[in-house]
């Protein structure tokens, strides 16, 4: 029997029947102005059992052959399943590791089982924006093979996204160009598409400011605009879920928990559960926990405004974002609220916000059990801990923190931390480095103070 073929379209994702193929150029639908989604044909996706797709899954996974051994191409049919395989742009993607927080999940009350780690920043360029990017740029890749007119790929970023376009835009040769607020980025995150030749344009605004700007610039023929309400990208980020789940034996957590900026994510992630339950892969769903740092809460305030129970018609209203240590979602006006609501009323969701110095102090809370935290990962943790104090997350649930960041992408924050030079923190788990004179019974002197031994 020859294997059944599936194909994915564009479909208008507020209600109406507009629907185009993947190759068009849109990014929203005409006819409503509602962002699109990527809809698959599940009746044909559905001849192959659950156990078949986890077979197949499980023997490309990390394996191969090249690209299906990324964690995102490995899952190729439910994600852009008529693309060429030689258009694939991959630099092997997802597989990120799981990591079990048994002594920090005990120091919050929990048991050692409780609490995984999803390293999303354990990838290429150091953040989960790889899993979209690469779909995206694949996409790209396609279109100009079959003579769809895209000169470069631009995007408006807080950081990882444009490190991400970048970099996968570089492996395929096409051009791209990132729209950065100024000073409002890490420096590792600037330098990251200046080594890979973007075209680098530094605006004195913050993120909402250069959305507004690369929306108006991609609304011109060439230009091809790489933002998650791009909803190619939302397909690769989707694969997350499946691998966390995979990652557990083909179970489902508990709880997943994980920072909210533009939502893209918290929507992808949404869709990756419900496409395995849809598929049979799953028997039921995690409930979904959106954290938003304080600073920058427009979700949190919509939904606390309504009782504390988001529902798809709720309205978010914009909001000034200020200043956060969590730079990556200091979004004000998310563009995937609507897809984050619909996702978390269908996960039983909650959202939560934290203070600079909560996320702060969790984020070393995790980094002294072993994690290396970023500040969006802090921010996840930080809800998690509140969760927990509460009861609300009891010992005995399973709850995957989803970490969006490398740590290193982000040593300014670390080394403020420690130094205590963070602005609005009092940190509470700093450990200085010791300045020792070049000899031996100094360092002794420093081990014994420490210690309370004395080599
Ligand atoms: C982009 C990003 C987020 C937020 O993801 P959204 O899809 O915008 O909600 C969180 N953390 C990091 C490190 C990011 O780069
Ligand atoms: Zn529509």
């Amino acid at each position: 029997m020859s294997p059944p073929s599936f194909r994915a379209r564009f479909r208008c994702s507020d209600g109406c029947d507009f629907q185009a193929e993947l190759t068009e150029v849109v990014y929203r639908c005409p006819r409503c102005q509602g962002l699109l989604e990527v809809e698959h044909d599940l009746e044909a996706l559905a001849q192959r059992s659950a156990a078949e797709w986890k077979a197949l899954f499980d023997g490309r996974f990390r394996a191969g052959p090249w690209p299906l051994g990324s964690g995102v191409w490995g899952k190729k049919e439910w994600v852009y399943p008529q693309l060429a395989l030689e258009n694939v742009v991959s630099m092997y993607e997802g597989g990120s590791p799981l990591l079990r927080l048994d002594r920090y999940a005990q120091e919050l009350g929990l048991g050692p089982d409780d609490v995984w780690l999803k390293e999303c920043g354990v990838t290429h360029t150091g953040s989960f924006k790889d899993l979209g990017m690469t779909v995206l740029v694949s996409a790209v890749k396609e279109m100009r093979a079959r003579g769809v007119r895209v000169d470069a790929v631009a995007c408006a970023s807080t950081g990882d996204t444009s490190a991400a376009l970048a970099a996968y835009c570089a492996a395929a040769g096409i051009p791209s160009v990132v729209l950065l607020p100024r000073g409002k980025i890490s420096i590792a995150q600037l330098v990251q598409p200046i080594a890979n030749g973007a075209l680098v344009l530094e605006l004195d605004t913050d993120f909402d400011g250069c959305m507004k700007v690369v929306q108006e610039l991609a609304s011109a023929p060439g230009l091809y605009l790489a933002n998650s309400m791009n909803s190619l990208r939302i397909e690769g980020q989707k694969t997350l879920a499946v691998e966390l789940a995979q990652q557990l034996g083909w179970e489902v957590p508990d709880w997943v928990v994980i920072p909210g900026g533009n939502l893209g994510n918290a929507s992808a992630v949404g869709r990756g559960f419900l496409m395995m339950k849809q598929l049979g892969l799953v028997s039921r769903l995690p409930r979904l926990v959106v954290a938003q740092a304080r600073s920058a809460n427009p979700l949190f305030r919509a939904v606390a405004a309504a009782g504390g129970k988001p529902t798809r018609d709720l309205e978010v209203a914009p909001v000034a974002a200020q200043k956060t240590l969590a730079s990556a979602i200091q979004i004000g006006a998310p563009v995937s609220a609507r897809r984050a609501l619909r996702a978390l009323e269908a996960l039983d969701g909650l959202v939560e916000d934290a203070t600079e110095q909560e996320l702060s102090d969790a984020a070393a809370r995790a980094d002294r059990a072993g994690a290396y935290a970023d500040p969006h990962t802090g921010v996840a943790l930080a809800v998690l801990e509140k969760l927990a104090a509460r009861g609300t997350i009891r010992k005995g649930e399973r709850v995957a923190v989803i970490s969006t960041a490398h740590g290193l992408k982000f040593s300014d924050f670390k080394v403020g931390y420690h130094a205590g030079s963070l602005p609005c923190v009092a940190p509470r788990l700093v450990n200085p480095s010791v300045q020792v004179a070049a000899s031996l019974g100094a360092v002794q002197d420093a081990v014994a103070k420490r210690f309370g031994v004395r080599a």
